[in-house]
């Protein structure tokens, strides 16, 4: 039997009656002539309540006990969602991370998937069951410890699990009817794409769009597994990852598929750097070493007469006190003035495979910044996509003129927010 793998996100079993309506989904899956493994999140907020519980027991929670308590989530609402299956009379039996032969490495609260060893879900299926896997969590393989892959990453979970199984497809289920062309939450007349190419979907994901996590996407372009993302609220297509348009399709593709902006970031501005060999290495190196994840990055021409440069970069802003200290020790050594921290800051990016043989993208995207009066920060470009940081404030209004600009604009409303409180 084909193996289907779909991943319901918090806000699709974010109550009782959530759990009811995906068992429905399963349940139908699997009487279609399906295997189905299923990955779930925890239901609604919880992992973002259990981290504030964390935070109010101390500032500073163990990283090991952390992912423990944050794992427990996911544990919860895989056993009720068995349950509910078990109720319409199927078997299903639910198994944590670790049951289901998720291996990491042992970077709590960030933790990489190294192996999939999915012996004891193979045998569940086997058995005429549909399993039921925690996301967003593993075990590592040094320590034994619980560890969790990072916030949003389930989706991860799924796209592994249906990698390592063969799946035919991995569902990746929402609150929202598939990918758009800018978050509907921001843009009320953003279009759903029927497809967008897995090279799209990684800039959109890297820049912000929280319909699928990163990682999943890059999973998914490394093992060709097709990807459906869709609503579990309503039962309209949603939008396929395909690999890359080959040339005949290409004259087909629009030339942008989306407006992605992330709020998530700040940047730091280190003044003064003198203008030497090394020096840039020095500063980044110091941030490797904290594990910070750079961003954007930009250096201005030395000033002739001080023969000193600014170096800015951005990055996410739950790692800017770490990114400050890390950098306030080597001061001395680098010899730079001082340190400037802005966590104001919001990241608007166009996307397009299609901008790679039509001149003049760059020009109409900061015109159209420019007549919404958004001033331009920081500014860096991929082969695809063209990313500018802007203040945080002017966001919204960057994101609605861009997607007009490029005539983006749906002629009526299709995107409907069916659930999640957008936490
Ligand atoms: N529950 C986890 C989170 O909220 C994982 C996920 O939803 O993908 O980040
Ligand atoms: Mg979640």
């Amino acid at each position: 039997m084909p193996i289907v793998v779909q991943k319901y996100g918090g806000s699709s079993v974010a109550d009782a009656a959530g759990i009811k309506r995906v068992a429905q989904r399963i349940v139908a899956t699997k009487k279609a002539g399906n295997d189905v493994v299923v990955v779930v999140s925890a239901m609604g907020d919880t992992t973002d309540e259990l981290r504030d519980l964390a935070e109010e027991v101390t500032p500073l929670p163990p990283p090991r006990e952390l992912d423990m308590l944050l794992t427990a989530g996911e544990r919860i609402s895989m056993a009720l969602v068995a349950m509910a299956i078990a109720q319409l009379g199927y078997k299903a039996r639910s198994f944590t991370g670790s049951q289901a032969g998720v291996i990491t490495d042992s970077a709590h609260g960030k933790a990489k998937i190294i192996d999939i060893t999915p012996g004891r879900i193979e045998a569940a299926i086997g058995d005429g069951a549909i399993a039921i896997v925690a996301g967003f969590q593993g075990v590592s393989q040094d320590t034994k410890d619980v560890t969790t892959l990072g916030r949003g990453a389930s989706d991860t979970t799924a796209v592994a699990l249906a990698a390592a199984l063969g799946a035919k497809v991995c569902e990746i289920y929402s609150d929202v009817d598939g990918v758009f062309t800018a978050d509907p939450r921001l843009v009320k007349t953003a279009r759903k794409l029927d497809r967008i190419s897995t090279e799209e979907m990684l800039e959109m994901a890297a820049c912000g769009a929280k319909i699928l996590h990163l990682r999943c996407v890059e999973y998914a372009r490394r093992y060709h597994m097709p990807i459906h993302v869709r609503s579990s609220f309503s039962q309209k297509e949603g939008t396929w990852i395909v690999p890359e348009n080959n040339e005949g399709e290409a004259v087909e593709q629009a030339i942008i598929a989306g407006v992605a902006h992330d709020r998530s970031e700040a940047k730091i501005t280190v003044v003064g750097v003198p203008d030497k060999v090394g020096e840039a290495a020095r500063i980044f190196e110091a941030l490797a070493a904290a594990e910070i994840n750079i961003d954007m990055v930009v250096q201005n021409i030395s000033a002739a007469a001080t023969g000193r440069t600014d170096i800015s970069f951005t990055l996410p802003r739950t790692d800017g006190q770490t990114a400050m200290t890390a950098l306030a020790r080597i001061q001395s050594e680098v010899g730079y003035d001082k340190l400037l921290y802005d966590d104001q800051i919001g990241k608007v990016s166009l996307i397009g495979a299609g901008m790679r043989s039509h001149p003049g993208i760059t020009a109409k995207f900061f015109a159209a910044l420019a007549s919404a009066g958004v001033n331009i920060e920081m500014i860096s470009t991929s082969e695809i996509r063209i990313s500018v940081v802007v203040d945080e404030g002017q966001v919204p209004a960057a994101v609605q003129a861009t997607h007009t600009a490029f005539d983006l604009d749906a002629n009526e409303v299709e995107a409907v927010v069916y659930g999640g409180t957008g936490r």
